[in-house]
């Protein structure tokens, strides 16, 4: 049986990333970028006005207070979208609004609460208060610099990059491709959910969970029929998704039971079984497979158990085919408000809640088919061999909703 670790980093080693494909930005969101992209401007493109106000030249408004105004000439109006052609010289201001271009000359902006118009002389404006030279002005190149690597290879398009690239003006990424996931359920037991059941069968859950946990990291699911517990039936299922697919999960039949077939028919198929076991709790059976250039993972039929696997030892697989750096679930500290026990020689995973002040309470009876304490989780905790992790304890929780 094999350790967590030890299994995933056999998993990891078996991907080999899809091929890159470019798309248009608008697109990208939650897309993993395939090579560094480097700022093709700088940021801001030019010196640009903090305020709506008035461009001055610093030295010329030293002695301005409210009582003792300093009056300037108004030299023109610089309007969102354009550039003066003359710059201001001494005595001279501009008239100036958020983002527009700093004329040549001025090295300060004051702002327009601390100015006033001059009576009868529209051409003239009264400046109220001293102004730091460069002060509400905003620099070309103090946000980013032409040929900064502005968001790096393998991390994750979220919406701030996604903003940041666009104002540099990039059009189009390459990005990871995402993997199509042929999701299969075996099991006679199992009745497609909006049919009647008969006697002795449960309606199937483990593909539409799996689906949502795959679109949640990008992954394109693709729910197959259900398999009933024949080695024929299973053969030709899994032959039949590896066909259409880059990657194949299935549930059920990977115990030790004599309708369990789905060892035997991959490798009747000619797939390659890497291991079968993990040493966690849920999940212990689970088999991964390479079948020619694609991957097989088997996970058990408890959907708990197919959920844990999938978080553990499936997700960083499917990020990791998109080009993803980052692969683990994400972390938050939290304080366990109740005890948790593990008797187990196995590691166990519990179902967890946390809520927003970090506190950490189990989300119900543990099972592996008790689906309400699953429906009731945000988080995993990891709780050791034989180990009691007492109230009050700082824990690890992996998140996932
Ligand atoms: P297995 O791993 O095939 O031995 O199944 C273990 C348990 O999970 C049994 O109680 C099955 O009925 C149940 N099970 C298997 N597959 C599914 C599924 N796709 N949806 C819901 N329950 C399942
Ligand atoms: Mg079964």
């Amino acid at each position: 049986m094999l350790e967590l670790e030890e299994a995933l980093s056999r998993i990891v080693t078996l991907i080999h990333p899809g091929a890159a494909e470019t798309i248009p930005l608008a697109q990208t969101l939650d897309r993993f970028l395939a090579e560094p992209v480097r700022a093709p401007i700088d940021l801001p493109s030019f010196d640009n006005s903090a305020m709506d106000g008035y461009a001055v030249r610093a030295e010329d408004v030293v002695s301005a207070k409210p009582d003792a105004p300093v009056m300037l000439r108004l030299a023109g109006r610089v309007a969102a979208g354009e550039v003066l052609s003359t710059g201001i010289e001494k005595g001279g201001c501009v008239r100036l609004f958020t983002g527009s271009a700093v004329p040549t000359g001025a090295d300060a902006v004051v702002m327009q609460e601390d100015t006033k118009p001059v009576p009868n002389e529209p051409d003239k404006v009264f400046i109220l208060d001293s102004a730091k030279a460069w002060e509400n002005i905003r620099l070309r190149g103090e946000d980013i610099r032409a040929g900064a690597v502005l968001v790096e290879k393998g991390e994750r398009l979220t919406s701030g990059r996604i903003s940041l690239l666009a104002a540099c003006g990039c059009s189009e990424l390459l990005v990871g491709a995402r993997p199509r996931v042929a999701l299969l359920a075996t099991g006679s037991e199992l009745t497609e959910p909006g049919v009647e059941l008969r006697p002795g069968h449960i309606y199937e859950s483990n593909r539409l969970g799996l689906a949502a946990l795959c679109r949640r990291v990008g992954a394109i699911p693709e729910l197959f029929p259900l398999v009933p517990d024949t080695l024929e039936a299973t053969r030709s299922a899994l032959k039949n998704a590896f066909s259409q697919c880059d990657l194949v999960i299935s549930s059920g039949g990977v115990s030790v039971g004599e309708f369990d077939y789905l060892k035997q028919a991959f490798t009747d198929l000619g797939g390659e079984l890497q291991f079968w076991k993990v040493a966690i709790k849920p999940g212990r059976p689970f088999v991964f497979g390479k079948w020619e250039e694609k991957l097989l993972f088997s996970l058990p039929g408890n959907p708990v158990s197919a959920v844990v696997t999938f978080l553990l030892l499936v997700r960083p697989a499917l990020l990791r085919w998109q080009g993803a750096a980052q692969t683990s679930l994400p972390v938050q500290s939290g304080i366990l408000a109740e005890t948790l026990r593990n008797p187990d020689k196995r590691r166990h995973f519990v179902r967890i809640n946390i809520d927003e002040a970090g506190k950490v309470t189990s989300a119900g009876t543990q099972g592996s088919h008790m689906l309400g304490s699953l429906a009731g989780a945000n988080g995993l905790v990891d709780v050791l061999p034989q180990t009691t992790l007492s109230l009050g304890t700082t824990v690890r929780v992996l998140r996932w909703e």
